[in-house]
């Protein structure tokens, strides 16, 4: 059996960061970007007026200080002019600041009779001037790779950026296979039950950006197999489900080795989800997950969602941990790393009480893994622990 690290260094040497290219802005939340953006222009592209009020010299701005208004200048109009001591503009938030201005009174600390404005008592503290590239200048560089959340593509968009570099979407193809499954919706025999792995999984890859294919399920037969196969021949990485053990029906090893999968078959060190299977079928990665319900999807976050990383451009690692305060003792663990599904609130850690690997309910309740190391100690409530965030 290899550790969970020696099977990832594996993965990843299956992959290689995909191509990129170009999107609209508006459909680029969520993508990876690619290339790094350089801003082409400063925000705001003048000192800006952040507040209603009027424009003055600051020098001499006191409670009863009075000014002539001669002009306006508001968003998108600028006034053209400059001014002097005693003079003031109106101006509005947004507006680019006029020459000799450096300092925005709030209206609220005026008060105005026909052009003639005076400083109340009230007068607060100023500028209420954004200076000229506060937010971003010329040449800021916007680095990739980065996964573009809502406010980056504010702040890209601000940039006047209409069109981004961002990776191409991993194409991963799921195949679930055994007699027994059926789609849900489907009415299920009495032997029967849901293939439940292929939708969550799509669930979680695409959550981190991939694009997932549902297969139809294949048989535990040969040709039911190859034909899935054939179906996933143009993904970037085929994922099997189930038929990965050593059982009579379990054929997915010997049904990829005859495509030409050059096959690593190995059992992880690892609780759930030891058997797993990878190798390269043509251009594409190929993993073989176990077919129980927690495992696979603990598979998906200990191993597919670090792959889809890598093939998205970040750093092949393992996915990144948190830690949290064990809310109760808790016994050795035995020779594998254990993923417990576990709950974490306001910081601390609970494991679920019942960790059998064929339990979706107890996988659903939980939103952490928790990460037993290989032969680590009992460990006492408080103690620091390391957890997958789900
Ligand atoms: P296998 O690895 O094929 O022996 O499957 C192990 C267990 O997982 C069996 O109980 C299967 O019925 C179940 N199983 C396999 N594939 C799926 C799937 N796609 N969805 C839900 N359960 C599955
Ligand atoms: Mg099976």
């Amino acid at each position: 059996m290899i550790s969970v690290d020696e099977a990832l260094a594996h993965l990843f040497s299956l992959i290689t960061p995909l191509d990129s290219e170009v999107v609209p802005l508006g459909l680029a939340s969520g993508r990876v970007l690619a290339a790094d953006a350089i801003a082409t222009r400063d925000q705001p592209p003048f000192a800006a007026s952040a507040m209603d009020g009027y424009g003055v010299l600051s020098q001499g701005a006191a409670p009863g200080a009075q000014y002539d208004v001669i002009g306006e200048a508001a968003a998108g109009h600028g006034f053209d002019g400059a001014v002097g001591p005693g003079q003031a503009v109106r101006i509005f938030t947004g507006a680019p600041v006029p020459a000799g201005v450096d300092r925005v009174i709030i209206q609220e600390d005026i008060t105005r009779h026909k052009d003639r404005i005076t400083v109340m008592d009230s007068l607060a503290g100023g500028p209420h001037i954004r200076p000229l590239g506060a937010d971003f200048k010329v040449g800021d560089t916007f680095g990739a790779p980065r996964v573009l959340s809502p406010s980056d593509v504010a702040l890209l968009a601000a940039m006047n950026i209409a069109q981004v570099t961002v990776r191409r979407k991993p194409d991963i193809a799921l195949i679930s296979t055994g007699d027994e499954l059926v789609m849900p919706g489907e009415a299920p025999g009495p032997d029967q039950i849901i293939a439940s792995n292929t939708f969550g999984l799509k669930a979680l890859l695409e959550a981190h950006g991939a694009r997932a294919r549902i297969l139809p399920i294949a048989r535990d037969t040969r040709t039911s197999l190859e034909a899935a196969f054939e179906l996933a021949r143009n993904a970037d990485l085929v994922v099997t489900i189930g038929g990965a053990s050593v059982g009579d029906h379990d054929l997915v090893g010997d049904v990829a080795a005859d495509l030409g999968v050059k096959r690593a078959f190995y059992k992880v060190k690892m609780r759930p989800g030891k058997p797993l299977m990878a190798g390269q079928f043509g251009d594409a990665a190929m993993v073989g997950l176990p077919g129980n319900p927690v495992s696979a999807m603990v598979c998906g976050h200990v191993f597919l969602r670090p792959m889809l990383r890598a093939m998205l451009g970040f750093e092949a690692v393992r996915s990144s941990r948190r830690t949290a305060r064990l809310a109760i003792d808790i016994g050795a663990n035995g020779p594998r790393e254990h993923y417990m599904r576990a709950q974490v609130t306001h910081g601390e850690i609970t494991p679920e009480p019942r960790q059998d690997s064929a339990l979706l309910s107890v996988l659903a309740d939980a939103n952490a893994l928790m990460i037993r190391p290989p032969d680590d100690a009992a460990r006492k409530a408080g103690d620091m622990i390391d957890y997958l965030a789900m």
